[in-house]
């Protein structure tokens, strides 16, 4: 779907991948206006499709369309354009059973000619599909962690809210730091005093405290300051972690709260949440002055439980009682 000034969205057309010509003038290559988006289309048990919370997406289109000076696209037009995907390449959503998926890219680009700095008068909107296999095919693994001090992704005023390519750029640096520390992934901190936890690389990250003597786990995420990204699944968490019974909250955690609270048996369980791997346990920490496993290293009771019952409501096997599955028959 394209953009013009004037004239607004118009000519939607469902065509066969194939590579884009773009001009060497083209100012996304130059001054980086690009949003995108990730969501996933489930085969259900009877055999019929959904996707999980397409509005959802699209309404965090539009905030990272509002903060890169983008157009935003309508919300119906956003789900209309997956939809027709989805319908077009229904028979690449992998079957009902595991946790395989049709993956989703929906983006966006300036489209202008140009090299002067200022918002581009003309946009495309496309939407690309692939299918993605279960995120962990032998069984869930724990991931380990660098807290990152050295890199910020993000920083107050910033884009860390949105969902734009830059940010992903300046995550890589930080990725490589990590792999060279032997972790997995790379844990965000805030920008200004480098010791409060805001996300992972590609996910949100939550905590869970207690449940010794009886209770019910408290589990908490970081509240969105504005440097990280609002998840669709930390979103879905929220609400399903209450249906479960369980406290939950958003606040302020530190590196220090972190590993101090791991090590006097409060915070039992660390885990990541998103649209790649739905919820991913965190078995090890490490930082430039210390190194914890979290827990036992092994993926926690409460991590596994809200992973089954995020996946349940995806793939179609748990009823759906917040209406975030949308069905395409
Ligand atoms: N944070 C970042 C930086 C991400 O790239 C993602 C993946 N979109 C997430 C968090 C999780 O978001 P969601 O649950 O919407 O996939």
């Amino acid at each position: 779907i394209r953009w013009t000034a004037g004239r607004g969205w118009h000519d939607a057309q469902l065509t066969p991948y194939a590579p884009l010509s773009i001009d060497p003038a083209n100012m996304t290559l130059h001054y980086a206006q690009e949003i995108f988006e990730g969501l996933k289309a489930f085969r259900r048990p009877d055999g019929t499709v959904a996707t999980f919370r397409p509005d959802a997406n699209a309404e965090r289109f539009q905030v990272s369309a509002r903060r890169l000076a983008m157009p935003e696209l309508p919300v119906e037009t956003f789900i209309a354009a997956c939809d027709a995907l989805v319908q077009q390449d229904k028979a690449w959503v992998p079957a009902h059973g595991g946790e395989a998926s049709l993956y989703l890219r929906p983006f966006m680009i300036a489209n202008e000619v140009g090299l002067g700095v200022r918002p581009a008068n003309e946009y495309l909107f496309i939407v690309i599909a692939s299918p993605a296999g279960a995120y962990f095919p032998g069984g869930v693994k724990p991931v380990s962690v660098w807290l990152s001090e050295n890199y910020v992704r993000a920083v107050p005023g910033g884009m860390g809210f949105a969902k734009t390519g830059g940010n992903y750029a300046a995550s890589l640096l930080a990725q490589a730091e990590a792999a060279r520390q032997g972790c997995d992934q790379v844990v965000w901190l805030d920008a200004l005093e480098h010791k409060w936890v805001e996300e992972m690389g590609g996910m949100n990250l939550y905590f869970v405290y207690g449940g010794a003597s009886g209770q019910k786990p408290r589990i908490v995420t970081p509240e969105l300051t504005g440097s990280l990204l609002a998840g669709i699944t930390r979103d879905s968490l929220l609400r399903l972690a209450g249906d479960l019974g369980y406290e939950t909250a958003e606040g302020r955690i530190s590196t220090d709260d972190w590993k101090r609270d791991t090590e006097n048996g409060t915070l039992t369980e660390v885990f990541a949440c998103g649209t790649a791997a739905a919820i991913t346990p965190v078995g090890s920490v490490k930082s430039q002055g210390a190194e914890w496993v979290q827990g036992d290293g092994q993926p926690g009771e409460v991590t596994m439980e809200l992973r089954r019952a995020l996946l349940a409501i995806q793939t179609g096997t748990a009823e759906d009682t917040h209406g975030w599955t949308h069905e395409l028959g």
